[in-house]
């Protein structure tokens, strides 16, 4: 097969179809923009809660980054303990990174309860280290984390990685049993399925372009212009993610869109698979500039990389598949004969300070910032924020920390930097 353009997993995944000429009710409990992990999750949880819940999508169900990710399931966050902890104070990061264990909870409960179908599975996962500083930093992140938030890591050397990986190349690992894997495409197609089941309308080609304050009967709300149409609701929920636009300006300037890329590869012979990822674990690299890889339910290798800042277009995307092939053969010798069949991109979401942030800005509920770590933690927050909505208190350390925006306020939501910043994490790899 020649190399299509295209995301593999949507190749795998049934979406639940909606209705293109539904009109819009005059008034709704709650508008979510956007249909990912965040928005559905928030809408599934509304929705059983009882309210009425619009969910807009300016594309398809699931469009942006939910369908189109590594289908990694990770504990930890993008920002190590030591840097947490400096930043927020021990309680405030053993609240976060308990959270990063619950979100991976979250996920799984609702893939038993609402009978998804998309390959869950705790296989666990391998950080593998590029330099021996960095194994070495894993000895003591392992003895941090089993003191301090009592999860178990393990240290695997450099010696036993054969056990873990068909590649040489590294200085050895860190494994941790508590992450998952699973196909992306199918598990936000099925959570879709379930926001519609718990009551929720999704409605898709519906760009959402204004909102503004508004009262209605006595009560204070919003009106919101979509391309279908508008609507009144009495409360907004944001899960645009690295879509974010200028539809929510303030959130906007705070998000970096960065594009991610992936290839996959056509079926591997079933002992070529084993022989390079015997324990089938989600994996990544300690690289700033990284790389994360990992077999798909039916044998492929899929391998994914920063291979250009930029978000996703014909001409990026064409670029990361030779990059990414190269990067991938680099790994896996191995693979230098292996067809690779699909290429495909999507934009990822970070905050400037690399955390995840929820809650309710100007009247206006929101959960973004995800750093690579949204299957879980947009999951979880979706449902944290939905609680919240809801009148519950629910823990949420993320909620209530400090959002900054980029330095001096030189961001206007247009990522001028993304060649320096680029350039940046690659200095940071060689000195680092
Ligand atoms: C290539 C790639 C690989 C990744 N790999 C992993 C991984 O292995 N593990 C992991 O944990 N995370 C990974 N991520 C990150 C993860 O996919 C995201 O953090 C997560 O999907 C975010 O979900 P979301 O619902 O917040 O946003 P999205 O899924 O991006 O959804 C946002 C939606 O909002 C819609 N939208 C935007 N503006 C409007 C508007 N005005 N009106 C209506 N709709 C609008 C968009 O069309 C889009 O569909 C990866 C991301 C990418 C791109």
């Amino acid at each position: 097969m020649p190399l299509k353009a295209h995301n593999y997993w949507l190749t795998t995944a049934e979406f639940p179809t909606t209705d293109p000429t539904l009109l819009l009710p005059e008034v709704v409990d709650v508008a979510v923009i956007g249909s990912g992990y965040t928005g559905l999750s928030a809408a599934r949880t509304l929705g059983k809660r009882g309210a009425s819940v619009a969910v807009f999508e300016s594309e398809t169900i699931g469009w942006g980054a939910s369908s189109r990710n590594g289908g990694m399931v990770l504990t930890g966050l993008k920002l190590g303990v030591g840097q947490l902890k400096s930043k927020y104070g021990p309680e405030r990061t053993r609240q976060m990174y308990a959270a990063s264990l619950a979100s991976i909870d979250c996920v799984e409960q609702i893939v038993n309860e609402a009978g998804i179908e998309c390959n869950f599975s705790r296989c666990g996962h391998l950080e593998v280290a590029c330099k021996q500083k960095h194994f070495d930093d894993y000895q003591r992140q392992a003895e941090i984390i089993a003191v301090e938030f009592n999860h178990k890591l393990r240290v695997v050397a450099r010696s036993e990685l054969h056990q873990e990986i068909g590649s040489n190349i590294y200085f050895g690992g860190l494994v941790d049993e508590t992450s998952a894997g699973c196909n992306p495409a199918r598990y936000v197609a099925g959570l879709a399925g379930a926001a519609i089941r718990a009551g929720a309308k999704i409605y898709e080609h519906a760009r959402v372009n204004a909102i503004a304050r508004d009262s209605r009967q006595g009560g204070l709300g919003w009106k919101i212009a979509t391309s279908r149409g508008q609507v009144w609701a009495h409360e907004v929920f944001v899960g645009t993610s690295g879509y974010t636009g200028a539809v929510t300006p303030a959130l906007q300037k705070k998000i970096i869109p960065l594009g991610s890329f992936i290839i996959t590869t056509e079926v591997l012979p079933r002992a070529l698979a084993q022989e390079l990822s015997p324990r089938n674990r989600m994996i990544y690299d300690s690289k700033n500039y990284l790389y994360y890889y990992r077999l798909t339910p039916d044998g492929r290798m899929l391998f994914g990389g920063r291979a250009a800042f930029f978000p996703e277009n014909d001409q990026t995307i064409r670029r990361s598949a030779q990059l990414l092939r190269r990067g991938m053969i680099e790994v896996f010798p191995q693979l230098r004969d292996a067809r690779v069949e699909y290429v495909w991109g999507g934009t990822l979401d970070f905050a400037f300070d690399v955390m995840p942030h929820a809650g309710q800005a100007d009247g206006i509920y929101y959960a973004v910032g995800y750093a690579g770590h949204g299957v879980a933690m947009a999951t979880y927050q979706g449902q944290k924020i939905a609680q919240m909505m809801a009148g519950d208190n629910p823990e949420n350390p993320f909620v209530g920390i400090p959002f900054p925006g980029a330095p001096l306020g030189l961001y206007n939501g247009k990522p001028w930097f993304l060649p320096l910043a680029g350039a940046w994490y690659k200095v940071l790899d060689w000195v680092s």
